[in-house]
């Protein structure tokens, strides 16, 4: 029997409906600059039963950092532990996403953690392909078993509008080369990571992902593994310690699951043998957080008493 009920969803979403104009869209991106602050959405995608939704359900936005997690979990499939830790360490920081700074101070400039762009770069820089297309291709694959959707792909527009204007990352990742830890072409890698980022889908895919994880890597309807159950762990670690930004000891304080947010306004959560729950709102308060997202988290945490500490 699920715990969430189709009520429960309307619920929580008609009573933070009224934070959606309490931040601001995200607009260094200039193709994310265009979204309405009033859609929201969330699904849950419990691990035995129906997919339940509130809101625009069928409203398609891009995943931005959430895949991160998904890219984290292609590259430990691919090269394992070690390789992986050795260009991207595994500590939280209180630094912003897109912080330079203290790429600077680690010795030889090894990023904090796979969550934050940097650490990001250097993990989508691993993905195995001969070009870029390819490396899209490994990681479109794995979205689309995730999701348990073929049609899944990535937003042009939205690729190219990032691509076009992303001095900051190119500025990560070259001083990563610069440094050894990223290595190839840094254009062909700004070209898998903003089409990455650009991925899209509804809150009913995203809710799906997070059944994955909360299912310890298995497929919710089969049981087969997607990913290695030790690959999902260490995912859904970083999801607690690094997924809510540098807000992420609040969100672990007052929600309590392991969850990760992307700048277009989305939130994946993972309630452990239960489901996932997947919601959008695309006003983000200063940290980058969905303003309702964090909000309907919060109340649903509190109403079931679902924090995992
Ligand atoms: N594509 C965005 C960037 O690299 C993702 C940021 C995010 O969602 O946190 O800035």
């Amino acid at each position: 029997m699920t715990e969430i009920s189709q009520k429960d969803l309307e619920y929580w979403l008609e009573h933070v409906r009224i934070y959606a104009n309490n931040g601001d869209v995200a607009d260094y991106i200039p193709a994310l600059a265009n979204q309405q602050p009033e859609i929201n959405a969330v699904a849950y995608y419990p691990i035995d039963g129906e997919v339940l939704y509130a809101g625009q359900s069928e409203y398609t936005f891009t995943i931005q950092s959430i895949s991160k997690v998904i890219t984290l979990a292609l590259a430990l499939v691919q090269h394992g532990e070690s390789a992986v830790f050795n260009r991207v360490d595994k500590e939280p920081t209180s630094d912003p996403f897109y912080s330079i700074g203290t790429l600077e101070v680690e010795e030889p400039a090894k990023p904090s953690n796979p969550m934050i762009n940097a650490g990001a770069l250097a993990v989508t820089n691993m993905i195995r392909g001969r070009d870029s297309e390819e490396m899209v291709h490994e990681i479109l694959k794995l979205v689309r078993m995730l999701a348990n959707d073929e049609s899944i792909t990535y937003d042009e527009e939205v690729a190219k509008s990032e691509f076009e204007t992303a001095f900051l990352n190119r500025s990560l990742a070259y001083f990563m080369k610069q440094n050894g830890i990223v290595t190839g072409s840094v254009e062909e890698l700004l070209d898998v990571y903003t089409k990455q980022c650009a991925i899209t889908m509804t809150v009913k895919q995203l809710a799906r992902i997070g059944a994955v994880f909360a299912n310890d890597g298995r497929d919710p309807e089969t049981n087969n593994p997607l990913v290695p159950s030790h690959v999902a762990r260490i995912c859904k670690t970083f999801m607690v310690t690094c997924g809510m930004y540098n807000a992420s000891g609040t969100f672990a304080i007052n929600v309590g699951i392991p969850a990760k947010s992307g700048v277009s306004g989305a939130i994946v959560g993972v309630l452990r043998n239960k489901g996932g729950i997947a919601v959008f709102g695309p006003a983000l308060d200063e940290k980058g957080n969905s303003v309702v997202g964090i909000h309907f988290l919060e109340k649903m945490a509190q109403e079931k008493h679902w924090s995992m500490f």
